[in-house]
Parts: structure tokens; sequence; C-alpha cells
């Protein structure tokens, strides 16, 4: 019997393969960068080609550092970077240009245009979403608008789109030769085309957008069987390829959190903080997105109430690659360490807006608050402050929306490796922060919801016993310290606003 599970996590900056065993564990792993392509201001673009060599190429090292082969392996999920959109002919399996990133706001216009035509409210009823560049619909009708022959190939079914989920099942399954075109709920929950309630592609969404339906995957449950994976691919084996999630959903999931009034915050390029909200799918009130969170093979559809903050991380690299303050991400600390607090300085990353809870496209960033004692330090640690900060904000929507007030914050992504971080984030939160042993919880849920519609796993409670904390911060600050630091983030937030139209 194999004894592993594989993940995919095709993300923004990096596409990783890993294995896991049955106590979820991970056992092997590889990871490869691809390029960012940034052709103009607020464009992100990635070439799914090289996307898709690098996932053949990780899987194909981890396999072979680990001295598995595909035998080895019972099933497979894909986790993805959401909203990111490709449109590629499915006859020749050439792409209509690159993918277009979740973070590119070229289609500021086509969102804007949507709220002033009064679309954006049935946008909001039906699809949980507000009319953002952030979600798939817009890029989808870029491509479809600009790109020379597309829309005459969706038409007539030359041209099928896809987000990186469904670009890399294709691939995997057969590509030309058969692939399977379909995508999950929660990576079609990102899109403003996919109705919450039926769980199907809507009419009227896909009006506003001229969208022809034939270009669209089909939507599954995250945990079905999709396909096989065709033996002469990566894995040399034929596997099943039984679970698909949207990486915060997969994190989520990673994170065990099954009941309602569970969540998790991610700290990655962006931070994700999703909390469940079982079978019923909340409105949000507060600038919050109301998404789907997984349907197990053979279960109901579980929803989430989501806070996405666009910049977090990506600020940090912003410190290293724009401004050149530090060498390295983990030298933010060191930096920030240095300092007891930012001398009453902050900083809002508002890059490409501000996304939950304020959906400002004409917000940009700020530092406010400087004065000539002001150094790299207070400046790296006011960094990591906004990180913390809107995570805050977010948190408070949250306890808004739900009426849950969190017991602890469970969290994980690439820079949780931050002690410090954590730490401010206690005590700006005034709510215990709690990091699991297994790091990677996005691969780890696209593998749990792989693994239960194979049988690898029989139940949520056997992943529930799957997850071991590492470490845990309290809250240090005073709640006057607290409430003063966060009145002076609500003012320095406002300074972005009404920056460009
Ligand atoms: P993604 O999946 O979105 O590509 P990851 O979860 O791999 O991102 O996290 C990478 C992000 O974490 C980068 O934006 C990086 O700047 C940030 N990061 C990594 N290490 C640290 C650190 N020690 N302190 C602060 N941020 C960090």
């Amino acid at each position: 019997m194999a004894e592993f599970v594989g993940a995919i996590d095709q993300g923004t900056t990096s596409t990783r393969f890993m294995l896991f065993n049955h106590s979820g564990e991970e056992v092997a792993k590889a990871q490869l960068e691809h390029e960012q392509i940034l052709p103009q201001a607020g464009w992100v673009e990635h070439d799914p080609i090289e996307v898709w060599e690098r996932t053949r190429t990780v899987i194909e090292q981890a396999l072979q550092r680990a001295g598995l082969t595909g035998r080895d392996v019972a099933a497979l999920g894909i986790t993805n970077q959401r909203e990111t959109t490709v449109v590629w002919d499915p006859r020749t399996g050439r792409p209509f240009g690159n993918a277009i990133v979740w973070q590119d706001t070229r289609t500021d216009r086509i969102a804007s245009a949507l709220e002033r035509e009064g679309k954006g409210e049935v946008i909001r009823r039906k699809a949980g979403l507000p009319p953002a560049t952030y979600f798939s619909g817009g890029k989808i009708q870029w491509i479809l608008d600009n790109v020379d022959g597309a829309r005459e190939a969706a038409e007539s079914g030359e041209a099928v789109f896809g987000t990186m989920d469904t670009w890399v099942l294709w691939n995997l399954s057969g590509g030309t030769n058969g692939g399977v075109h379909a995508t999950d709920v929660t990576n079609a929950s990102r899109t403003m085309l996919m109705n919450l309630e039926t769980l199907d592609w809507d009419d009227e969404l896909l009006g506003f957008f001229g969208i022809p339906r034939r270009m669209l995957p089909q939507i599954r449950p995250s945990g079905y069987h999709y396909a096989d994976t065709v033996a002469g691919g990566p894995m040399g084996a034929e596997v099943p390829i039984a679970g698909m999630l949207g990486d915060q959903q997969g994190a989520t999931v990673g994170q065990v959190c099954f009941s309602p009034g569970e969540g998790k915050n991610t700290y990655g390029t962006g931070n994700f903080f999703l909390l469940n909200t079982g079978t019923e799918a909340v409105p949000s009130e507060s600038g919050l997105l109301t998404t789907m969170g997984y349907q197990f093979a053979g279960g109901e559809a579980i929803y989430c109430l989501e806070g996405a903050i666009a910049v977090t991380g990506s600020a940090v690299q912003w410190l290293r690659d724009q401004l050149g303050l530090i060498r390295s991400a983990e030298e933010s600390e060191t930096l920030a360490k240095q300092v007891d607090d930012t001398g009453n300085m902050y900083f809002v990353p508002a890059f490409s807006g501000l996304f939950a809870p304020y959906w400002r496209s004409d917000a940009r960033g700020v530092m406010v608050g400087l004065s000539r004692f002001h150094t790299k330090e207070h400046v790296a640690r006011a960094v990591l402050e906004s990180i913390c900060y809107q995570t805050k904000d977010v948190a408070e929507a949250m306890a808004k929306d739900s009426g849950v007030e969190l017991e602890f914050l469970k969290v994980d992504g690439g820079a949780v490796v931050n002690d410090t971080l954590m730490q401010m984030q206690a005590d700006i939160l005034g709510t215990p922060v709690a990091r699991p042993q297994v790091a990677e919880t996005t691969a780890l849920g696209s593998a749990y919801a792989a693994g239960l519609a194979t049988g690898f796993w029989n139940n949520l409670d056997e992943l529930r016993e799957n997850w071991q904390e590492d470490k845990r911060w309290q809250p240090q600050w005073s709640a006057d310290q607290r409430e003063a630091g966060y009145a002076g983030w609500k003012k320095a937030v406002e300074r972005t606003f009404d920056w460009v139209d």
C-alpha cells in the first residue's frame, strides 16, 4: 500500500511539491521560484509554461530525493495561488499571453465600472465579493478584450480559462491528450462568476463580464477524484488527483479549522485570515469576503469569512529589493529588535490600494510621523507592525460580522518564523498567537482533501490529532498601549486615501 500523499503548492513566488505520511508529517519537499514579470506599473504576470515546467521539476526532484516513485503515492492534492488567470488553447496547450496574477491592477477600470453601473450589489449578493481587480472575472474579460483572437477562440471552444489549479490539473492529466478541465468550489468562488448558493457559474454574472460559459471549467468539490496523472508525466505512474483547494482554504484545512468559529491567519506575500462559518454563507457588513471554505468528498459545502490583505510579506521584500535596507527577509527581525518601538511612526503598505476591510483602490502607501530621529531600525519595525495592524483591522471586522471572539489565533505562512513579528501580533491583537509544528499547512490541507477522498484518512478526528503546537506567544502590552497604538494606525490609514483616481 502506498504510504504517502503528495501535494503540489503552486504559489505566487514559487512552486513546491511535498509528500506527507499518515501523521501529516512532511517527508520530502522540493521548491522552485518562477519569474515575476512586471511589464508596467501595476501589472504582474507569470509565464504559465514556466510554471508548469517548474511543477514537473519539483515533483521529480522530491520523489528522487526521497528515493520514492509515483507508486508510493496514494493520492495527489493541488493547492494554488488563487485568482491568477490563464487562458489557453486546449488543442495546442498554448496560452493566450501570460497569466494575470491576483495582485495585478490593470482591471481597475473594469472594477470601478461595475460599481458605477450598480452591478456591484449583485456581485456581492451572489458571489460574496466586492468588485475588485483582485478576482478573476475582470482578468478574463481583459484577456478576451485585449489579446488578439481570444474572444472568437473562447466562443468556439478554442480558448479555455483556468486558475492555476486548473492549469496544473489539465497538464498532469494529459494536456492536449485528454487533459481534464475542472476546478474546485474554493477556486471558483474567487472569480466573481460563481453563485455561492448553487455552486455553479451564474449567467447574470457571466453577462456582466461578457464571458462565454463554454470556456469555463467544471466546478467540483475540493475532495473529488478529478483524474489520474498520466504515467508518462512527472509522477511516472497513474495517481489519483483527488484534492484541489485554493491556497488559503488549503491552510484552513491544514490547520484543521473544521468547526464554525475556528480560523487561521496566513502570513505570506499577503495575509489571509479565514474563519469557518459552517454551512452558512455569512454576508459581510464589515469589508470581508464571503467565500467557500471547502467541500470534502460526499460532504456539505462549508463557507468562510475571509480578510484578504494584499501587502504584508511583500512589504518585507520591498525593504530588501527596492530600498536595499536589508539583505534578507530575516534581517527585518534583526533590525526591528534593536528598537523598542517605532517612535510613533507608521507605515501603511497600500501599494496596490487597500484590500480588507477597506477595499480602497485609490489608496497608496504612506510613512507618517517621521522625524530626524528615525532610523532604518524604526522603519523595519514599522513594516513588521503594519503586518500586525492590518491583521488587527481584519480581526475587528471578523468579530463584528461573526460575533466570534477568537481565544487564540492559529498562524502559518513564510513569515511566521519571525518570532518578533509574532510577539508584536499578540501585543497588537491582545490575543495569544499559536504556531503549529507543520509549517506547510497549505500543502497539507490539499493532501488532507485528497487523502479523505481516497480513504487514506478516514475522518476529521484523525486529522485533528495530527495538529501539534510548536510555540505560543502571549500578549504583553497593556490595554492603554494597545489602544493608543491602534488609534495611531487608524489615523495613518486615512492618510493613504484619495491618492489616485
Ligand atoms: P507565498 O506562499 O505567498 O509565496 P510564503 O508563505 O512563502 O509566501 O512567505 C514568503 C513571504 O514571507 C515573503 O513575502 C517574505 O518577505 C516573508 N518572510 C519570509 N521570512 C520572513 C521573516 N523572517 N520576517 C518577515 N517576513 C518574512
